[in-house]
């Protein structure tokens, strides 16, 4: 099954993990001893506030093929992800979270159908043990929803736990979007893909750095990202409103002509512009979140700033040595 020739990438976004590294680094290198190919382990330190970074450049005195690229500050997983996607130099590349949700010794099986031909490897969840059920209801109804409305499907039950080889990574690599909705965007590169499944293990140790409002942002930009379809809906609604309200008007001018009949209804006036003020004011603001986002694009900035890379530092640097050398000069 090894392929000597091969490398594989296993990029990992970290943001203040210290409490479950040691755990992570010993499962990964076993699984690499394993798996008899060349392997390098990217960590993407996601400005972290704790001593990951310590701990992760310690190991790498140990493990040569460790390599951590900082972030100058929390950017967010997706750009963390990002960031290791455009460094890993490995003819595939395996995405997984520190946490150990996604369980190490899965890389195996997912190396395999790699080997016979698999471009993509989706890891999906058969269960998601630890997590709350209104979790998992707000997950379920919201990748309904965007199945729906956008045109490439996000696969149900699938987390950013995947193998991508180099081809896929390179066109991943390649969109130049600012907002990066990495699940949509993994469905819209498509590729031969295999389906694995698997249990999805509760966090190891920390907690969770995802609360509702994130999850809701998240949502937004999946479904803003790769749709314009709310826009039509939006128009529709505009439409029918409209169309009501004059059939509505006529029919109320021709019952007073007609019949003599005028009817009074100031309560149900209130309603009428009530409803329809709200109905233009979610249209106004669904066209502001689209607005919002073109700006962001126009800006053009990168989606991450690295602010040291281990690969590029001698490794017994020091910093006291160089001003020294400069006061010298003085
Ligand atoms: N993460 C990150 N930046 C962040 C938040 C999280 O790089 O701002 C990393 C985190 O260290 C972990 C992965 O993304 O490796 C998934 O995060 P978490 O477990 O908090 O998310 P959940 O599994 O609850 O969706
Ligand atoms: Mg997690």
């Amino acid at each position: 099954m090894t392929r000597p020739d091969s490398m594989l990438s296993i990029v990992i976004p970290v943001h203040n993990e210290a409490d479950v590294i040691p755990t992570l680094l010993n499962r990964l290198a076993r699984v690499c001893r394993q798996l008899g190919t060349a392997t390098e382990l990217l960590f993407v330190d996601d400005g972290s506030s704790d001593n990951s970074v310590a701990l992760l450049l310690k190991a790498r005195r140990r493990y040569s093929d460790i390599r951590v690229l900082q972030l100058s500050r929390n950017f967010g997983k997706e750009a963390a992800v990002t960031a290791g996607l455009n460094h890993a130099r490995g003819d595939a590349v395996v995405l997984i979270d520190a946490d150990l949700q996604d369980p190490p010794e899965l890389i195996t099986d997912m190396v395999a159908e790699w080997y016979k031909g698999a471009d993509v490897v989706l890891m999906k969840r058969r269960s998601r043990t630890g997590e709350s059920w209104v979790k998992r209801m707000t997950a379920s109804v919201f990748y309904r929803l965007i199945n729906r409305i956008s045109d490439a499907p996000i696969p149900v039950d699938t987390g950013d736990f995947r193998l991508m080889s180099r081809r896929t990574v390179d066109a991943l690599n390649q969109l130049p979007e600012r907002n990066r909705y990495l699940k949509g965007m993994f469905a819209w590169v498509g590729m031969p893909t295999v389906t694995l499944e698997f249990d999805r293990d509760p966090r190891a140790a920390g907690k969770t750095k995802w609360n509702y409002l994130k999850l809701v942002h998240l949502a937004m930009e999946g479904i803003t990202s790769f749709s314009t379809r709310p826009l039509r809906i939006a128009l529709i609604l505009g439409f029918l409103a409209a169309g009501a309200g004059g059939l509505f008007g006529t029919w109320e001018v021709l019952k007073a002509l007609i019949l003599g009949v005028s009817t009074p209804g100031y309560a149900s006036m209130i309603a009428i512009v009530t409803f329809l003020s709200g109905v233009q004011l979610l249209c106004v603001g669904l066209l502001g979140e689209y607005v919002g986002r073109i700006y962001m694009e126009t800006k053009q900035r990168p989606v991450f700033i690295l602010a040291e890379d281990s690969d590029d530092r001698i490794l017994d640097y020091q910093p006291t040595l160089k001003v020294a050398v400069n006061d010298q000069n003085h």
